[in-house]
């Protein structure tokens, strides 16, 4: 059946020729942008309904432009204090820790309480385990896999110590590796430790000034004081996105359906009914928990943003606009290059994977401004980090400059000498990652 198209082929604004990535998918103008900023549901991120997730969309091009004017006015001043969204989510937290605290306290008291006989005393305890459950506080824990010491990486953490030192933040606790491709920093455990996680294939894909600037980018977390933020106001984070995965995930309302479809054929009417009762008030209290971190996750997101490009501002500061650009090239490509080692893989061996990389991401270069492009509209407001071409513009819009870091080759070989059983692990991942394609 041809499929009629109402789109020029033509720009209308500046006569380019028009993207067409593939049917379904609103063409733009590579040159001039035009329909680029558009809501594209075949992209962006589902969130439920197309009415949430173009709301989403176009809200986190707000947070994201009004977040750019703010930084360019001034890209220097340290890190904001506490935003009122912030004051909401930790009000938040409170009012949950305190529900936590008389859940405990009537606890206690039906252990104590010497009217109902003990069977009773069960069923009314049920309502305040499952309240503590969900408002339980977590401190995460420190990875037991993966830590790299420093007498088994001593160039690594020096070169660790140099990137915080230039951040302005202290040295992480703790610094971890692992195969995903990725990176991140967080408090983790009762100590509430600092823990930098370098996903090994991120790393080895990255030109070598971009790994400094990757670790800045996570320093600069450290720096701003990100993951405490984040603890304080974690209840109110975790509450909605608990209440979901306690009561079965996503797609509630098929889950009692079909629940009830199978009691239907087997049980007799007083179970059928109980029984849907039950699914029903899952799916509800599913339903309010998915709004809650929906709205909760609407509040939060304007300052996580803000939180990603002051560690972007740190990443250029430390490595300079060279290498973060670098970095974020590598990040659009990633998926891409890695498809491309795991198709040479068998033919390598590991100690080849960085200089294949480097390969894939030269011959990949020219599906980067589409990519560039594209990652625009695959982000939302409730997307994690804002997408890599507005992080990539915040720092073009800046002047250009060398950073204050710079590592010569010999470093550089002393630290790969170091990491070389993460590179034999990486590579080992992707021989395993063959038979998932
Ligand atoms: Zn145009
Ligand atoms: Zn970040």
């Amino acid at each position: 059946m041809p499929t009629k198209t109402t789109m020029p082929s033509r720009c209308p604004a500046c006569a380019h020729g028009l993207v067409e990535v593939e049917a379904g998918i609103a063409s733009w103008c590579p040159a001039c942008r035009w329909n680029l900023d558009v809501y594209d549901p075949a992209l962006a991120p589902w969130r439920g309904t197309r009415l949430v997730g173009r709301w989403g969309f176009r809200r986190g091009l707000e947070v994201d432009r009004a977040t750019h004017e703010e930084l360019l006015a001034d890209p220097a001043a340290s890190a904001a204090g506490t935003s009122r969204g912030e004051v909401w989510l930790m009000v938040f937290s409170v009012v949950l820790a305190l529900i936590g605290v008389a859940a405990l306290g009537y606890l206690a008291w039906l252990v104590v309480a010497d009217g109902p006989p003990p069977g009773v005393r069960l069923v009314l305890a049920i309502p305040a385990v499952l309240v503590l459950l969900l408002v339980k506080p977590s401190f995460g824990r420190v990875p037991r896999y993966g830590a790299i010491a420093e007498r088994d990486a001593p160039q690594l953490h020096r070169l660790v110590r140099e990137v915080a030192a230039a951040a302005g933040t202290p040295v992480p606790d703790v610094i971890c590796a692992d195969l995903n491709i990725n990176a991140g920093v967080a408090r983790l455990g009762w100590r509430q430790r600092s823990v930098l996680v370098v996903g090994m294939p991120l790393w080895l894909m990255l030109p070598r000034p971009a790994r400094v600037s990757l670790l800045a980018h996570e320093l600069g977390h450290l720096a701003n004081g990100d993951p405490l933020r984040v603890r304080r106001t974690l209840p109110a984070r975790a509450f909605g996105a608990r209440a979901v995965a306690a009561t079965g995930g996503r797609n509630p309302w098929r889950r009692a359906l079909h629940s009830a479809n199978s009691l239907a054929e087997q049980g007799s009417g007083t179970v059928v009914l109980l029984g849907m009762l039950v699914q029903g008030a899952l799916a509800l209290v599913n339903v309010a928990g998915a709004t809650a971190q929906l709205l909760v996750d609407s509040v939060a997101m304007p300052d996580s943003r803000r939180a990603e490009y002051r560690a972007d501002l740190v990443a250029r500061r430390v490595a300079g606009t060279g290498a973060f650009l670098q970095s974020a090239e590598t990040v659009l490509l990633a998926d891409r290059i890695w498809q491309d080692l795991w198709h040479q893989a068998p033919r390598l061996d590991s100690e080849q994977l960085e200089s294949i990389a480097a390969e894939a991401r030269r011959h990949l270069a020219p599906q980067l401004p589409l990519a560039r492009q594209l990652s625009r509209r695959t982000t939302d407001l409730w997307s994690t980090h804002p997408s890599e071409d507005q992080r990539m513009r915040l720092i073009e819009a800046l002047p250009g400059i060398g950073g204050m870091l710079h590592v010569d080759d010999s470093r550089w070989a002393a630290i790969d000498a170091e990491l070389a059983s993460w590179r034999r692990a990486a590579y080992h991942a992707l021989l395993g990652t063959r038979d998932r394609f």
